[in-house]
């Protein structure tokens, strides 16, 4: 299980360690003040100083502390919300046009990568989504196959009598594949995006936290423990690491802890015999689970909730553990290198999103699905304060709701955990069932 040799830090910190950046002196004006340097608040200053804009990006720690350097690095740009769910919130033009921007931003980050030349180990194998009963398969298959019929993107129902050709398991009755999705080392796509905002002439100062902003006229003031800047405007990229400098923000987004474990070097032949074509991996329990190859095909890392009290790494790390065992058996006995958490952040509506609050504005609340949504999301409140967009975002909405009860901290999730929980033990029961009939 975790052993005296398991790292509690991100695998992908090996490769692309946190930086700290120069310390240079706030300049006292500029045009846009960001708060977070993760892919979303990097990404809307690399757009904005491109556009001729004088951009500083103010980050609480080092930078890529956040989830953007400790994420799965699928590039899944989930929509929690289902078709029907979307139209009856929305109205069927608004749901469409969702939808329709959910295919974009997932080509718009391919896009990105390449023309950028993003050095992030960037692959698109597909995804492989395993069903835990007959139903889930029967659904999976329909959509899989919608997918395809309607907007072109290859994807397939996979029967039970093919799922080994992606995953060598027992586990899946079934299972879909998709392969407008892929996976990138996401400590190199935070270096890499830093890299670029430098280039584009955007100041960034690390270990500076914004302590306030004050809206006025013009200008807004905004406080941070290394001095005082005034700027014409304002944006709140801090997600699932808000904190009590945004009290408003804390109240609407919900932080949940997601855990990674990363086995030991596995050898790249052991990993192709478990995953034949090196495809990012996900199935239908509620509890969101997530796993992958590394990048270099040696090792395979695997996702889930963290549901352990804050600071204990072992249970939780036991719990991914005993999930990875459950459909690869054959790796009981594999020490575990590294397991970190980190922060996603949900909102009311489940939706990622655009906003803004009186003249402050915010690209934030990605659900867990931050890698394509935060980039695309970045480039789209860049476009909201250029007035560039050829026509407004779907993500445009409203602020979210204030979350009743919550404060900031997150007291009602271990019952949903226990809901969950008690969905996935049942989902596992018919597992049994179905397969020894
Ligand atoms: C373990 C884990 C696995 C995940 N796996 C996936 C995945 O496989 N695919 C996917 O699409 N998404 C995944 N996500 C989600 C994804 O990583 C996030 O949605 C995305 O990185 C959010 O980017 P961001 O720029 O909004 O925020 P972050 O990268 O979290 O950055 C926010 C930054 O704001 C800073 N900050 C906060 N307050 C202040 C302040 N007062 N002053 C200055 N700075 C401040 C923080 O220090 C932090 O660095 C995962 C997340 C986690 C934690």
């Amino acid at each position: 299980m975790p052993g005296a040799q398991t790292k509690y830090t991100p695998y992908w910190w090996e490769a692309a360690p946190l930086q700290s950046e120069p310390v240079r002196e706030l300049t006292p004006a500029c045009d846009i003040a960001i708060i977070g340097a993760g892919y979303a608040g990097l990404c809307a200053a690399l757009h904005l100083a491109r556009a001729g804009r004088t951009v500083q990006v103010f980050e609480r720690e080092k930078t890529g502390f956040g989830a953007s350097s400790r994420n799965g690095g699928i590039t899944s740009g989930n929509l929690r919300p289902g078709a029907a769910a979307l139209t009856a919130s929305y109205g069927a033009e608004r749901a469409a046009r969702i939808t329709a921007e959910g295919h974009e931003a997932r080509r718009y980050l391919q896009h990105f990568i390449s023309s950028e030349q993003l050095d992030c180990d960037f692959q698109p194998v597909g995804r492989f989504y395993g069903a835990m009963t007959r139903a889930e398969y029967t659904l999976l298959a329909r959509q899989a196959d919608e997918l395809a019929r309607e907007t072109g993107v290859t994807s397939f129902a996979v029967p039970r009598t093919e799922v080994s050709q992606h995953i060598s398991t027992d586990l899946y009755m079934g299972g879909s594949v998709r392969m407008d999705i892929g996976g990138l080392h996401p400590a190199k796509f935070q270096a890499a995006l830093l890299r670029a905002a430098r280039a584009a002439g955007v100041a960034i100062h690390s270990e500076c936290r914004v302590e306030s902003v004050s809206e006025g006229t013009h200008k807004h003031k905004v406080s941070t423990e290394r001095g005082t800047v005034f700027a014409r405007e304002v944006i709140v990229c801090t997600n699932g690491y808000t904190d009590h400098a945004d009290r408003w923000l804390r109240q609407r987004l919900v932080p949940l802890r997601s855990r990674i474990i990363a086995t030991e070097v596995l050898g790249s032949e052991r990993v192709k015999a478990l995953v034949p074509g090196l495809k990012m991996l996900t199935d239908t329990r509620a509890m969101t689970y997530y796993f992958r190859p590394s990048p270099d095909g040696s090792r395979l890392l695997f996702g889930g909730r963290d549901t352990g009290l804050l600071g204990d790494n072992e249970v939780p790390t036991r719990a991914n553990k005993r999930e990875l065992l459950r459909i690869f058996p054959e790796l009981e006995g594999v020490q575990i290198s590294h397991s970190w958490s980190g922060y996603v952040a949900m909102n009311r509506n489940m939706l990622p999103r655009i906003f803004n609050r009186g003249a402050i504005h915010y690209a934030t609340g990605f659900c867990g699905s931050g890698v394509v949504w935060a980039p695309w999301l970045g480039l789209k409140i860049a476009e909201k304060l250029l007035g560039s967009a050829a026509r407004p975002s779907a993500f445009d909405f409203s602020p979210p709701g204030l979350v009743p009860t919550f404060r900031g901290k997150a007291w009602f999730m271990p019952a949903v955990f226990a809901n969950l929980g008690l969905q996935d033990r049942r989902a596992l029961a018919r597992n049994q069932r179905e397969r020894s009939a």
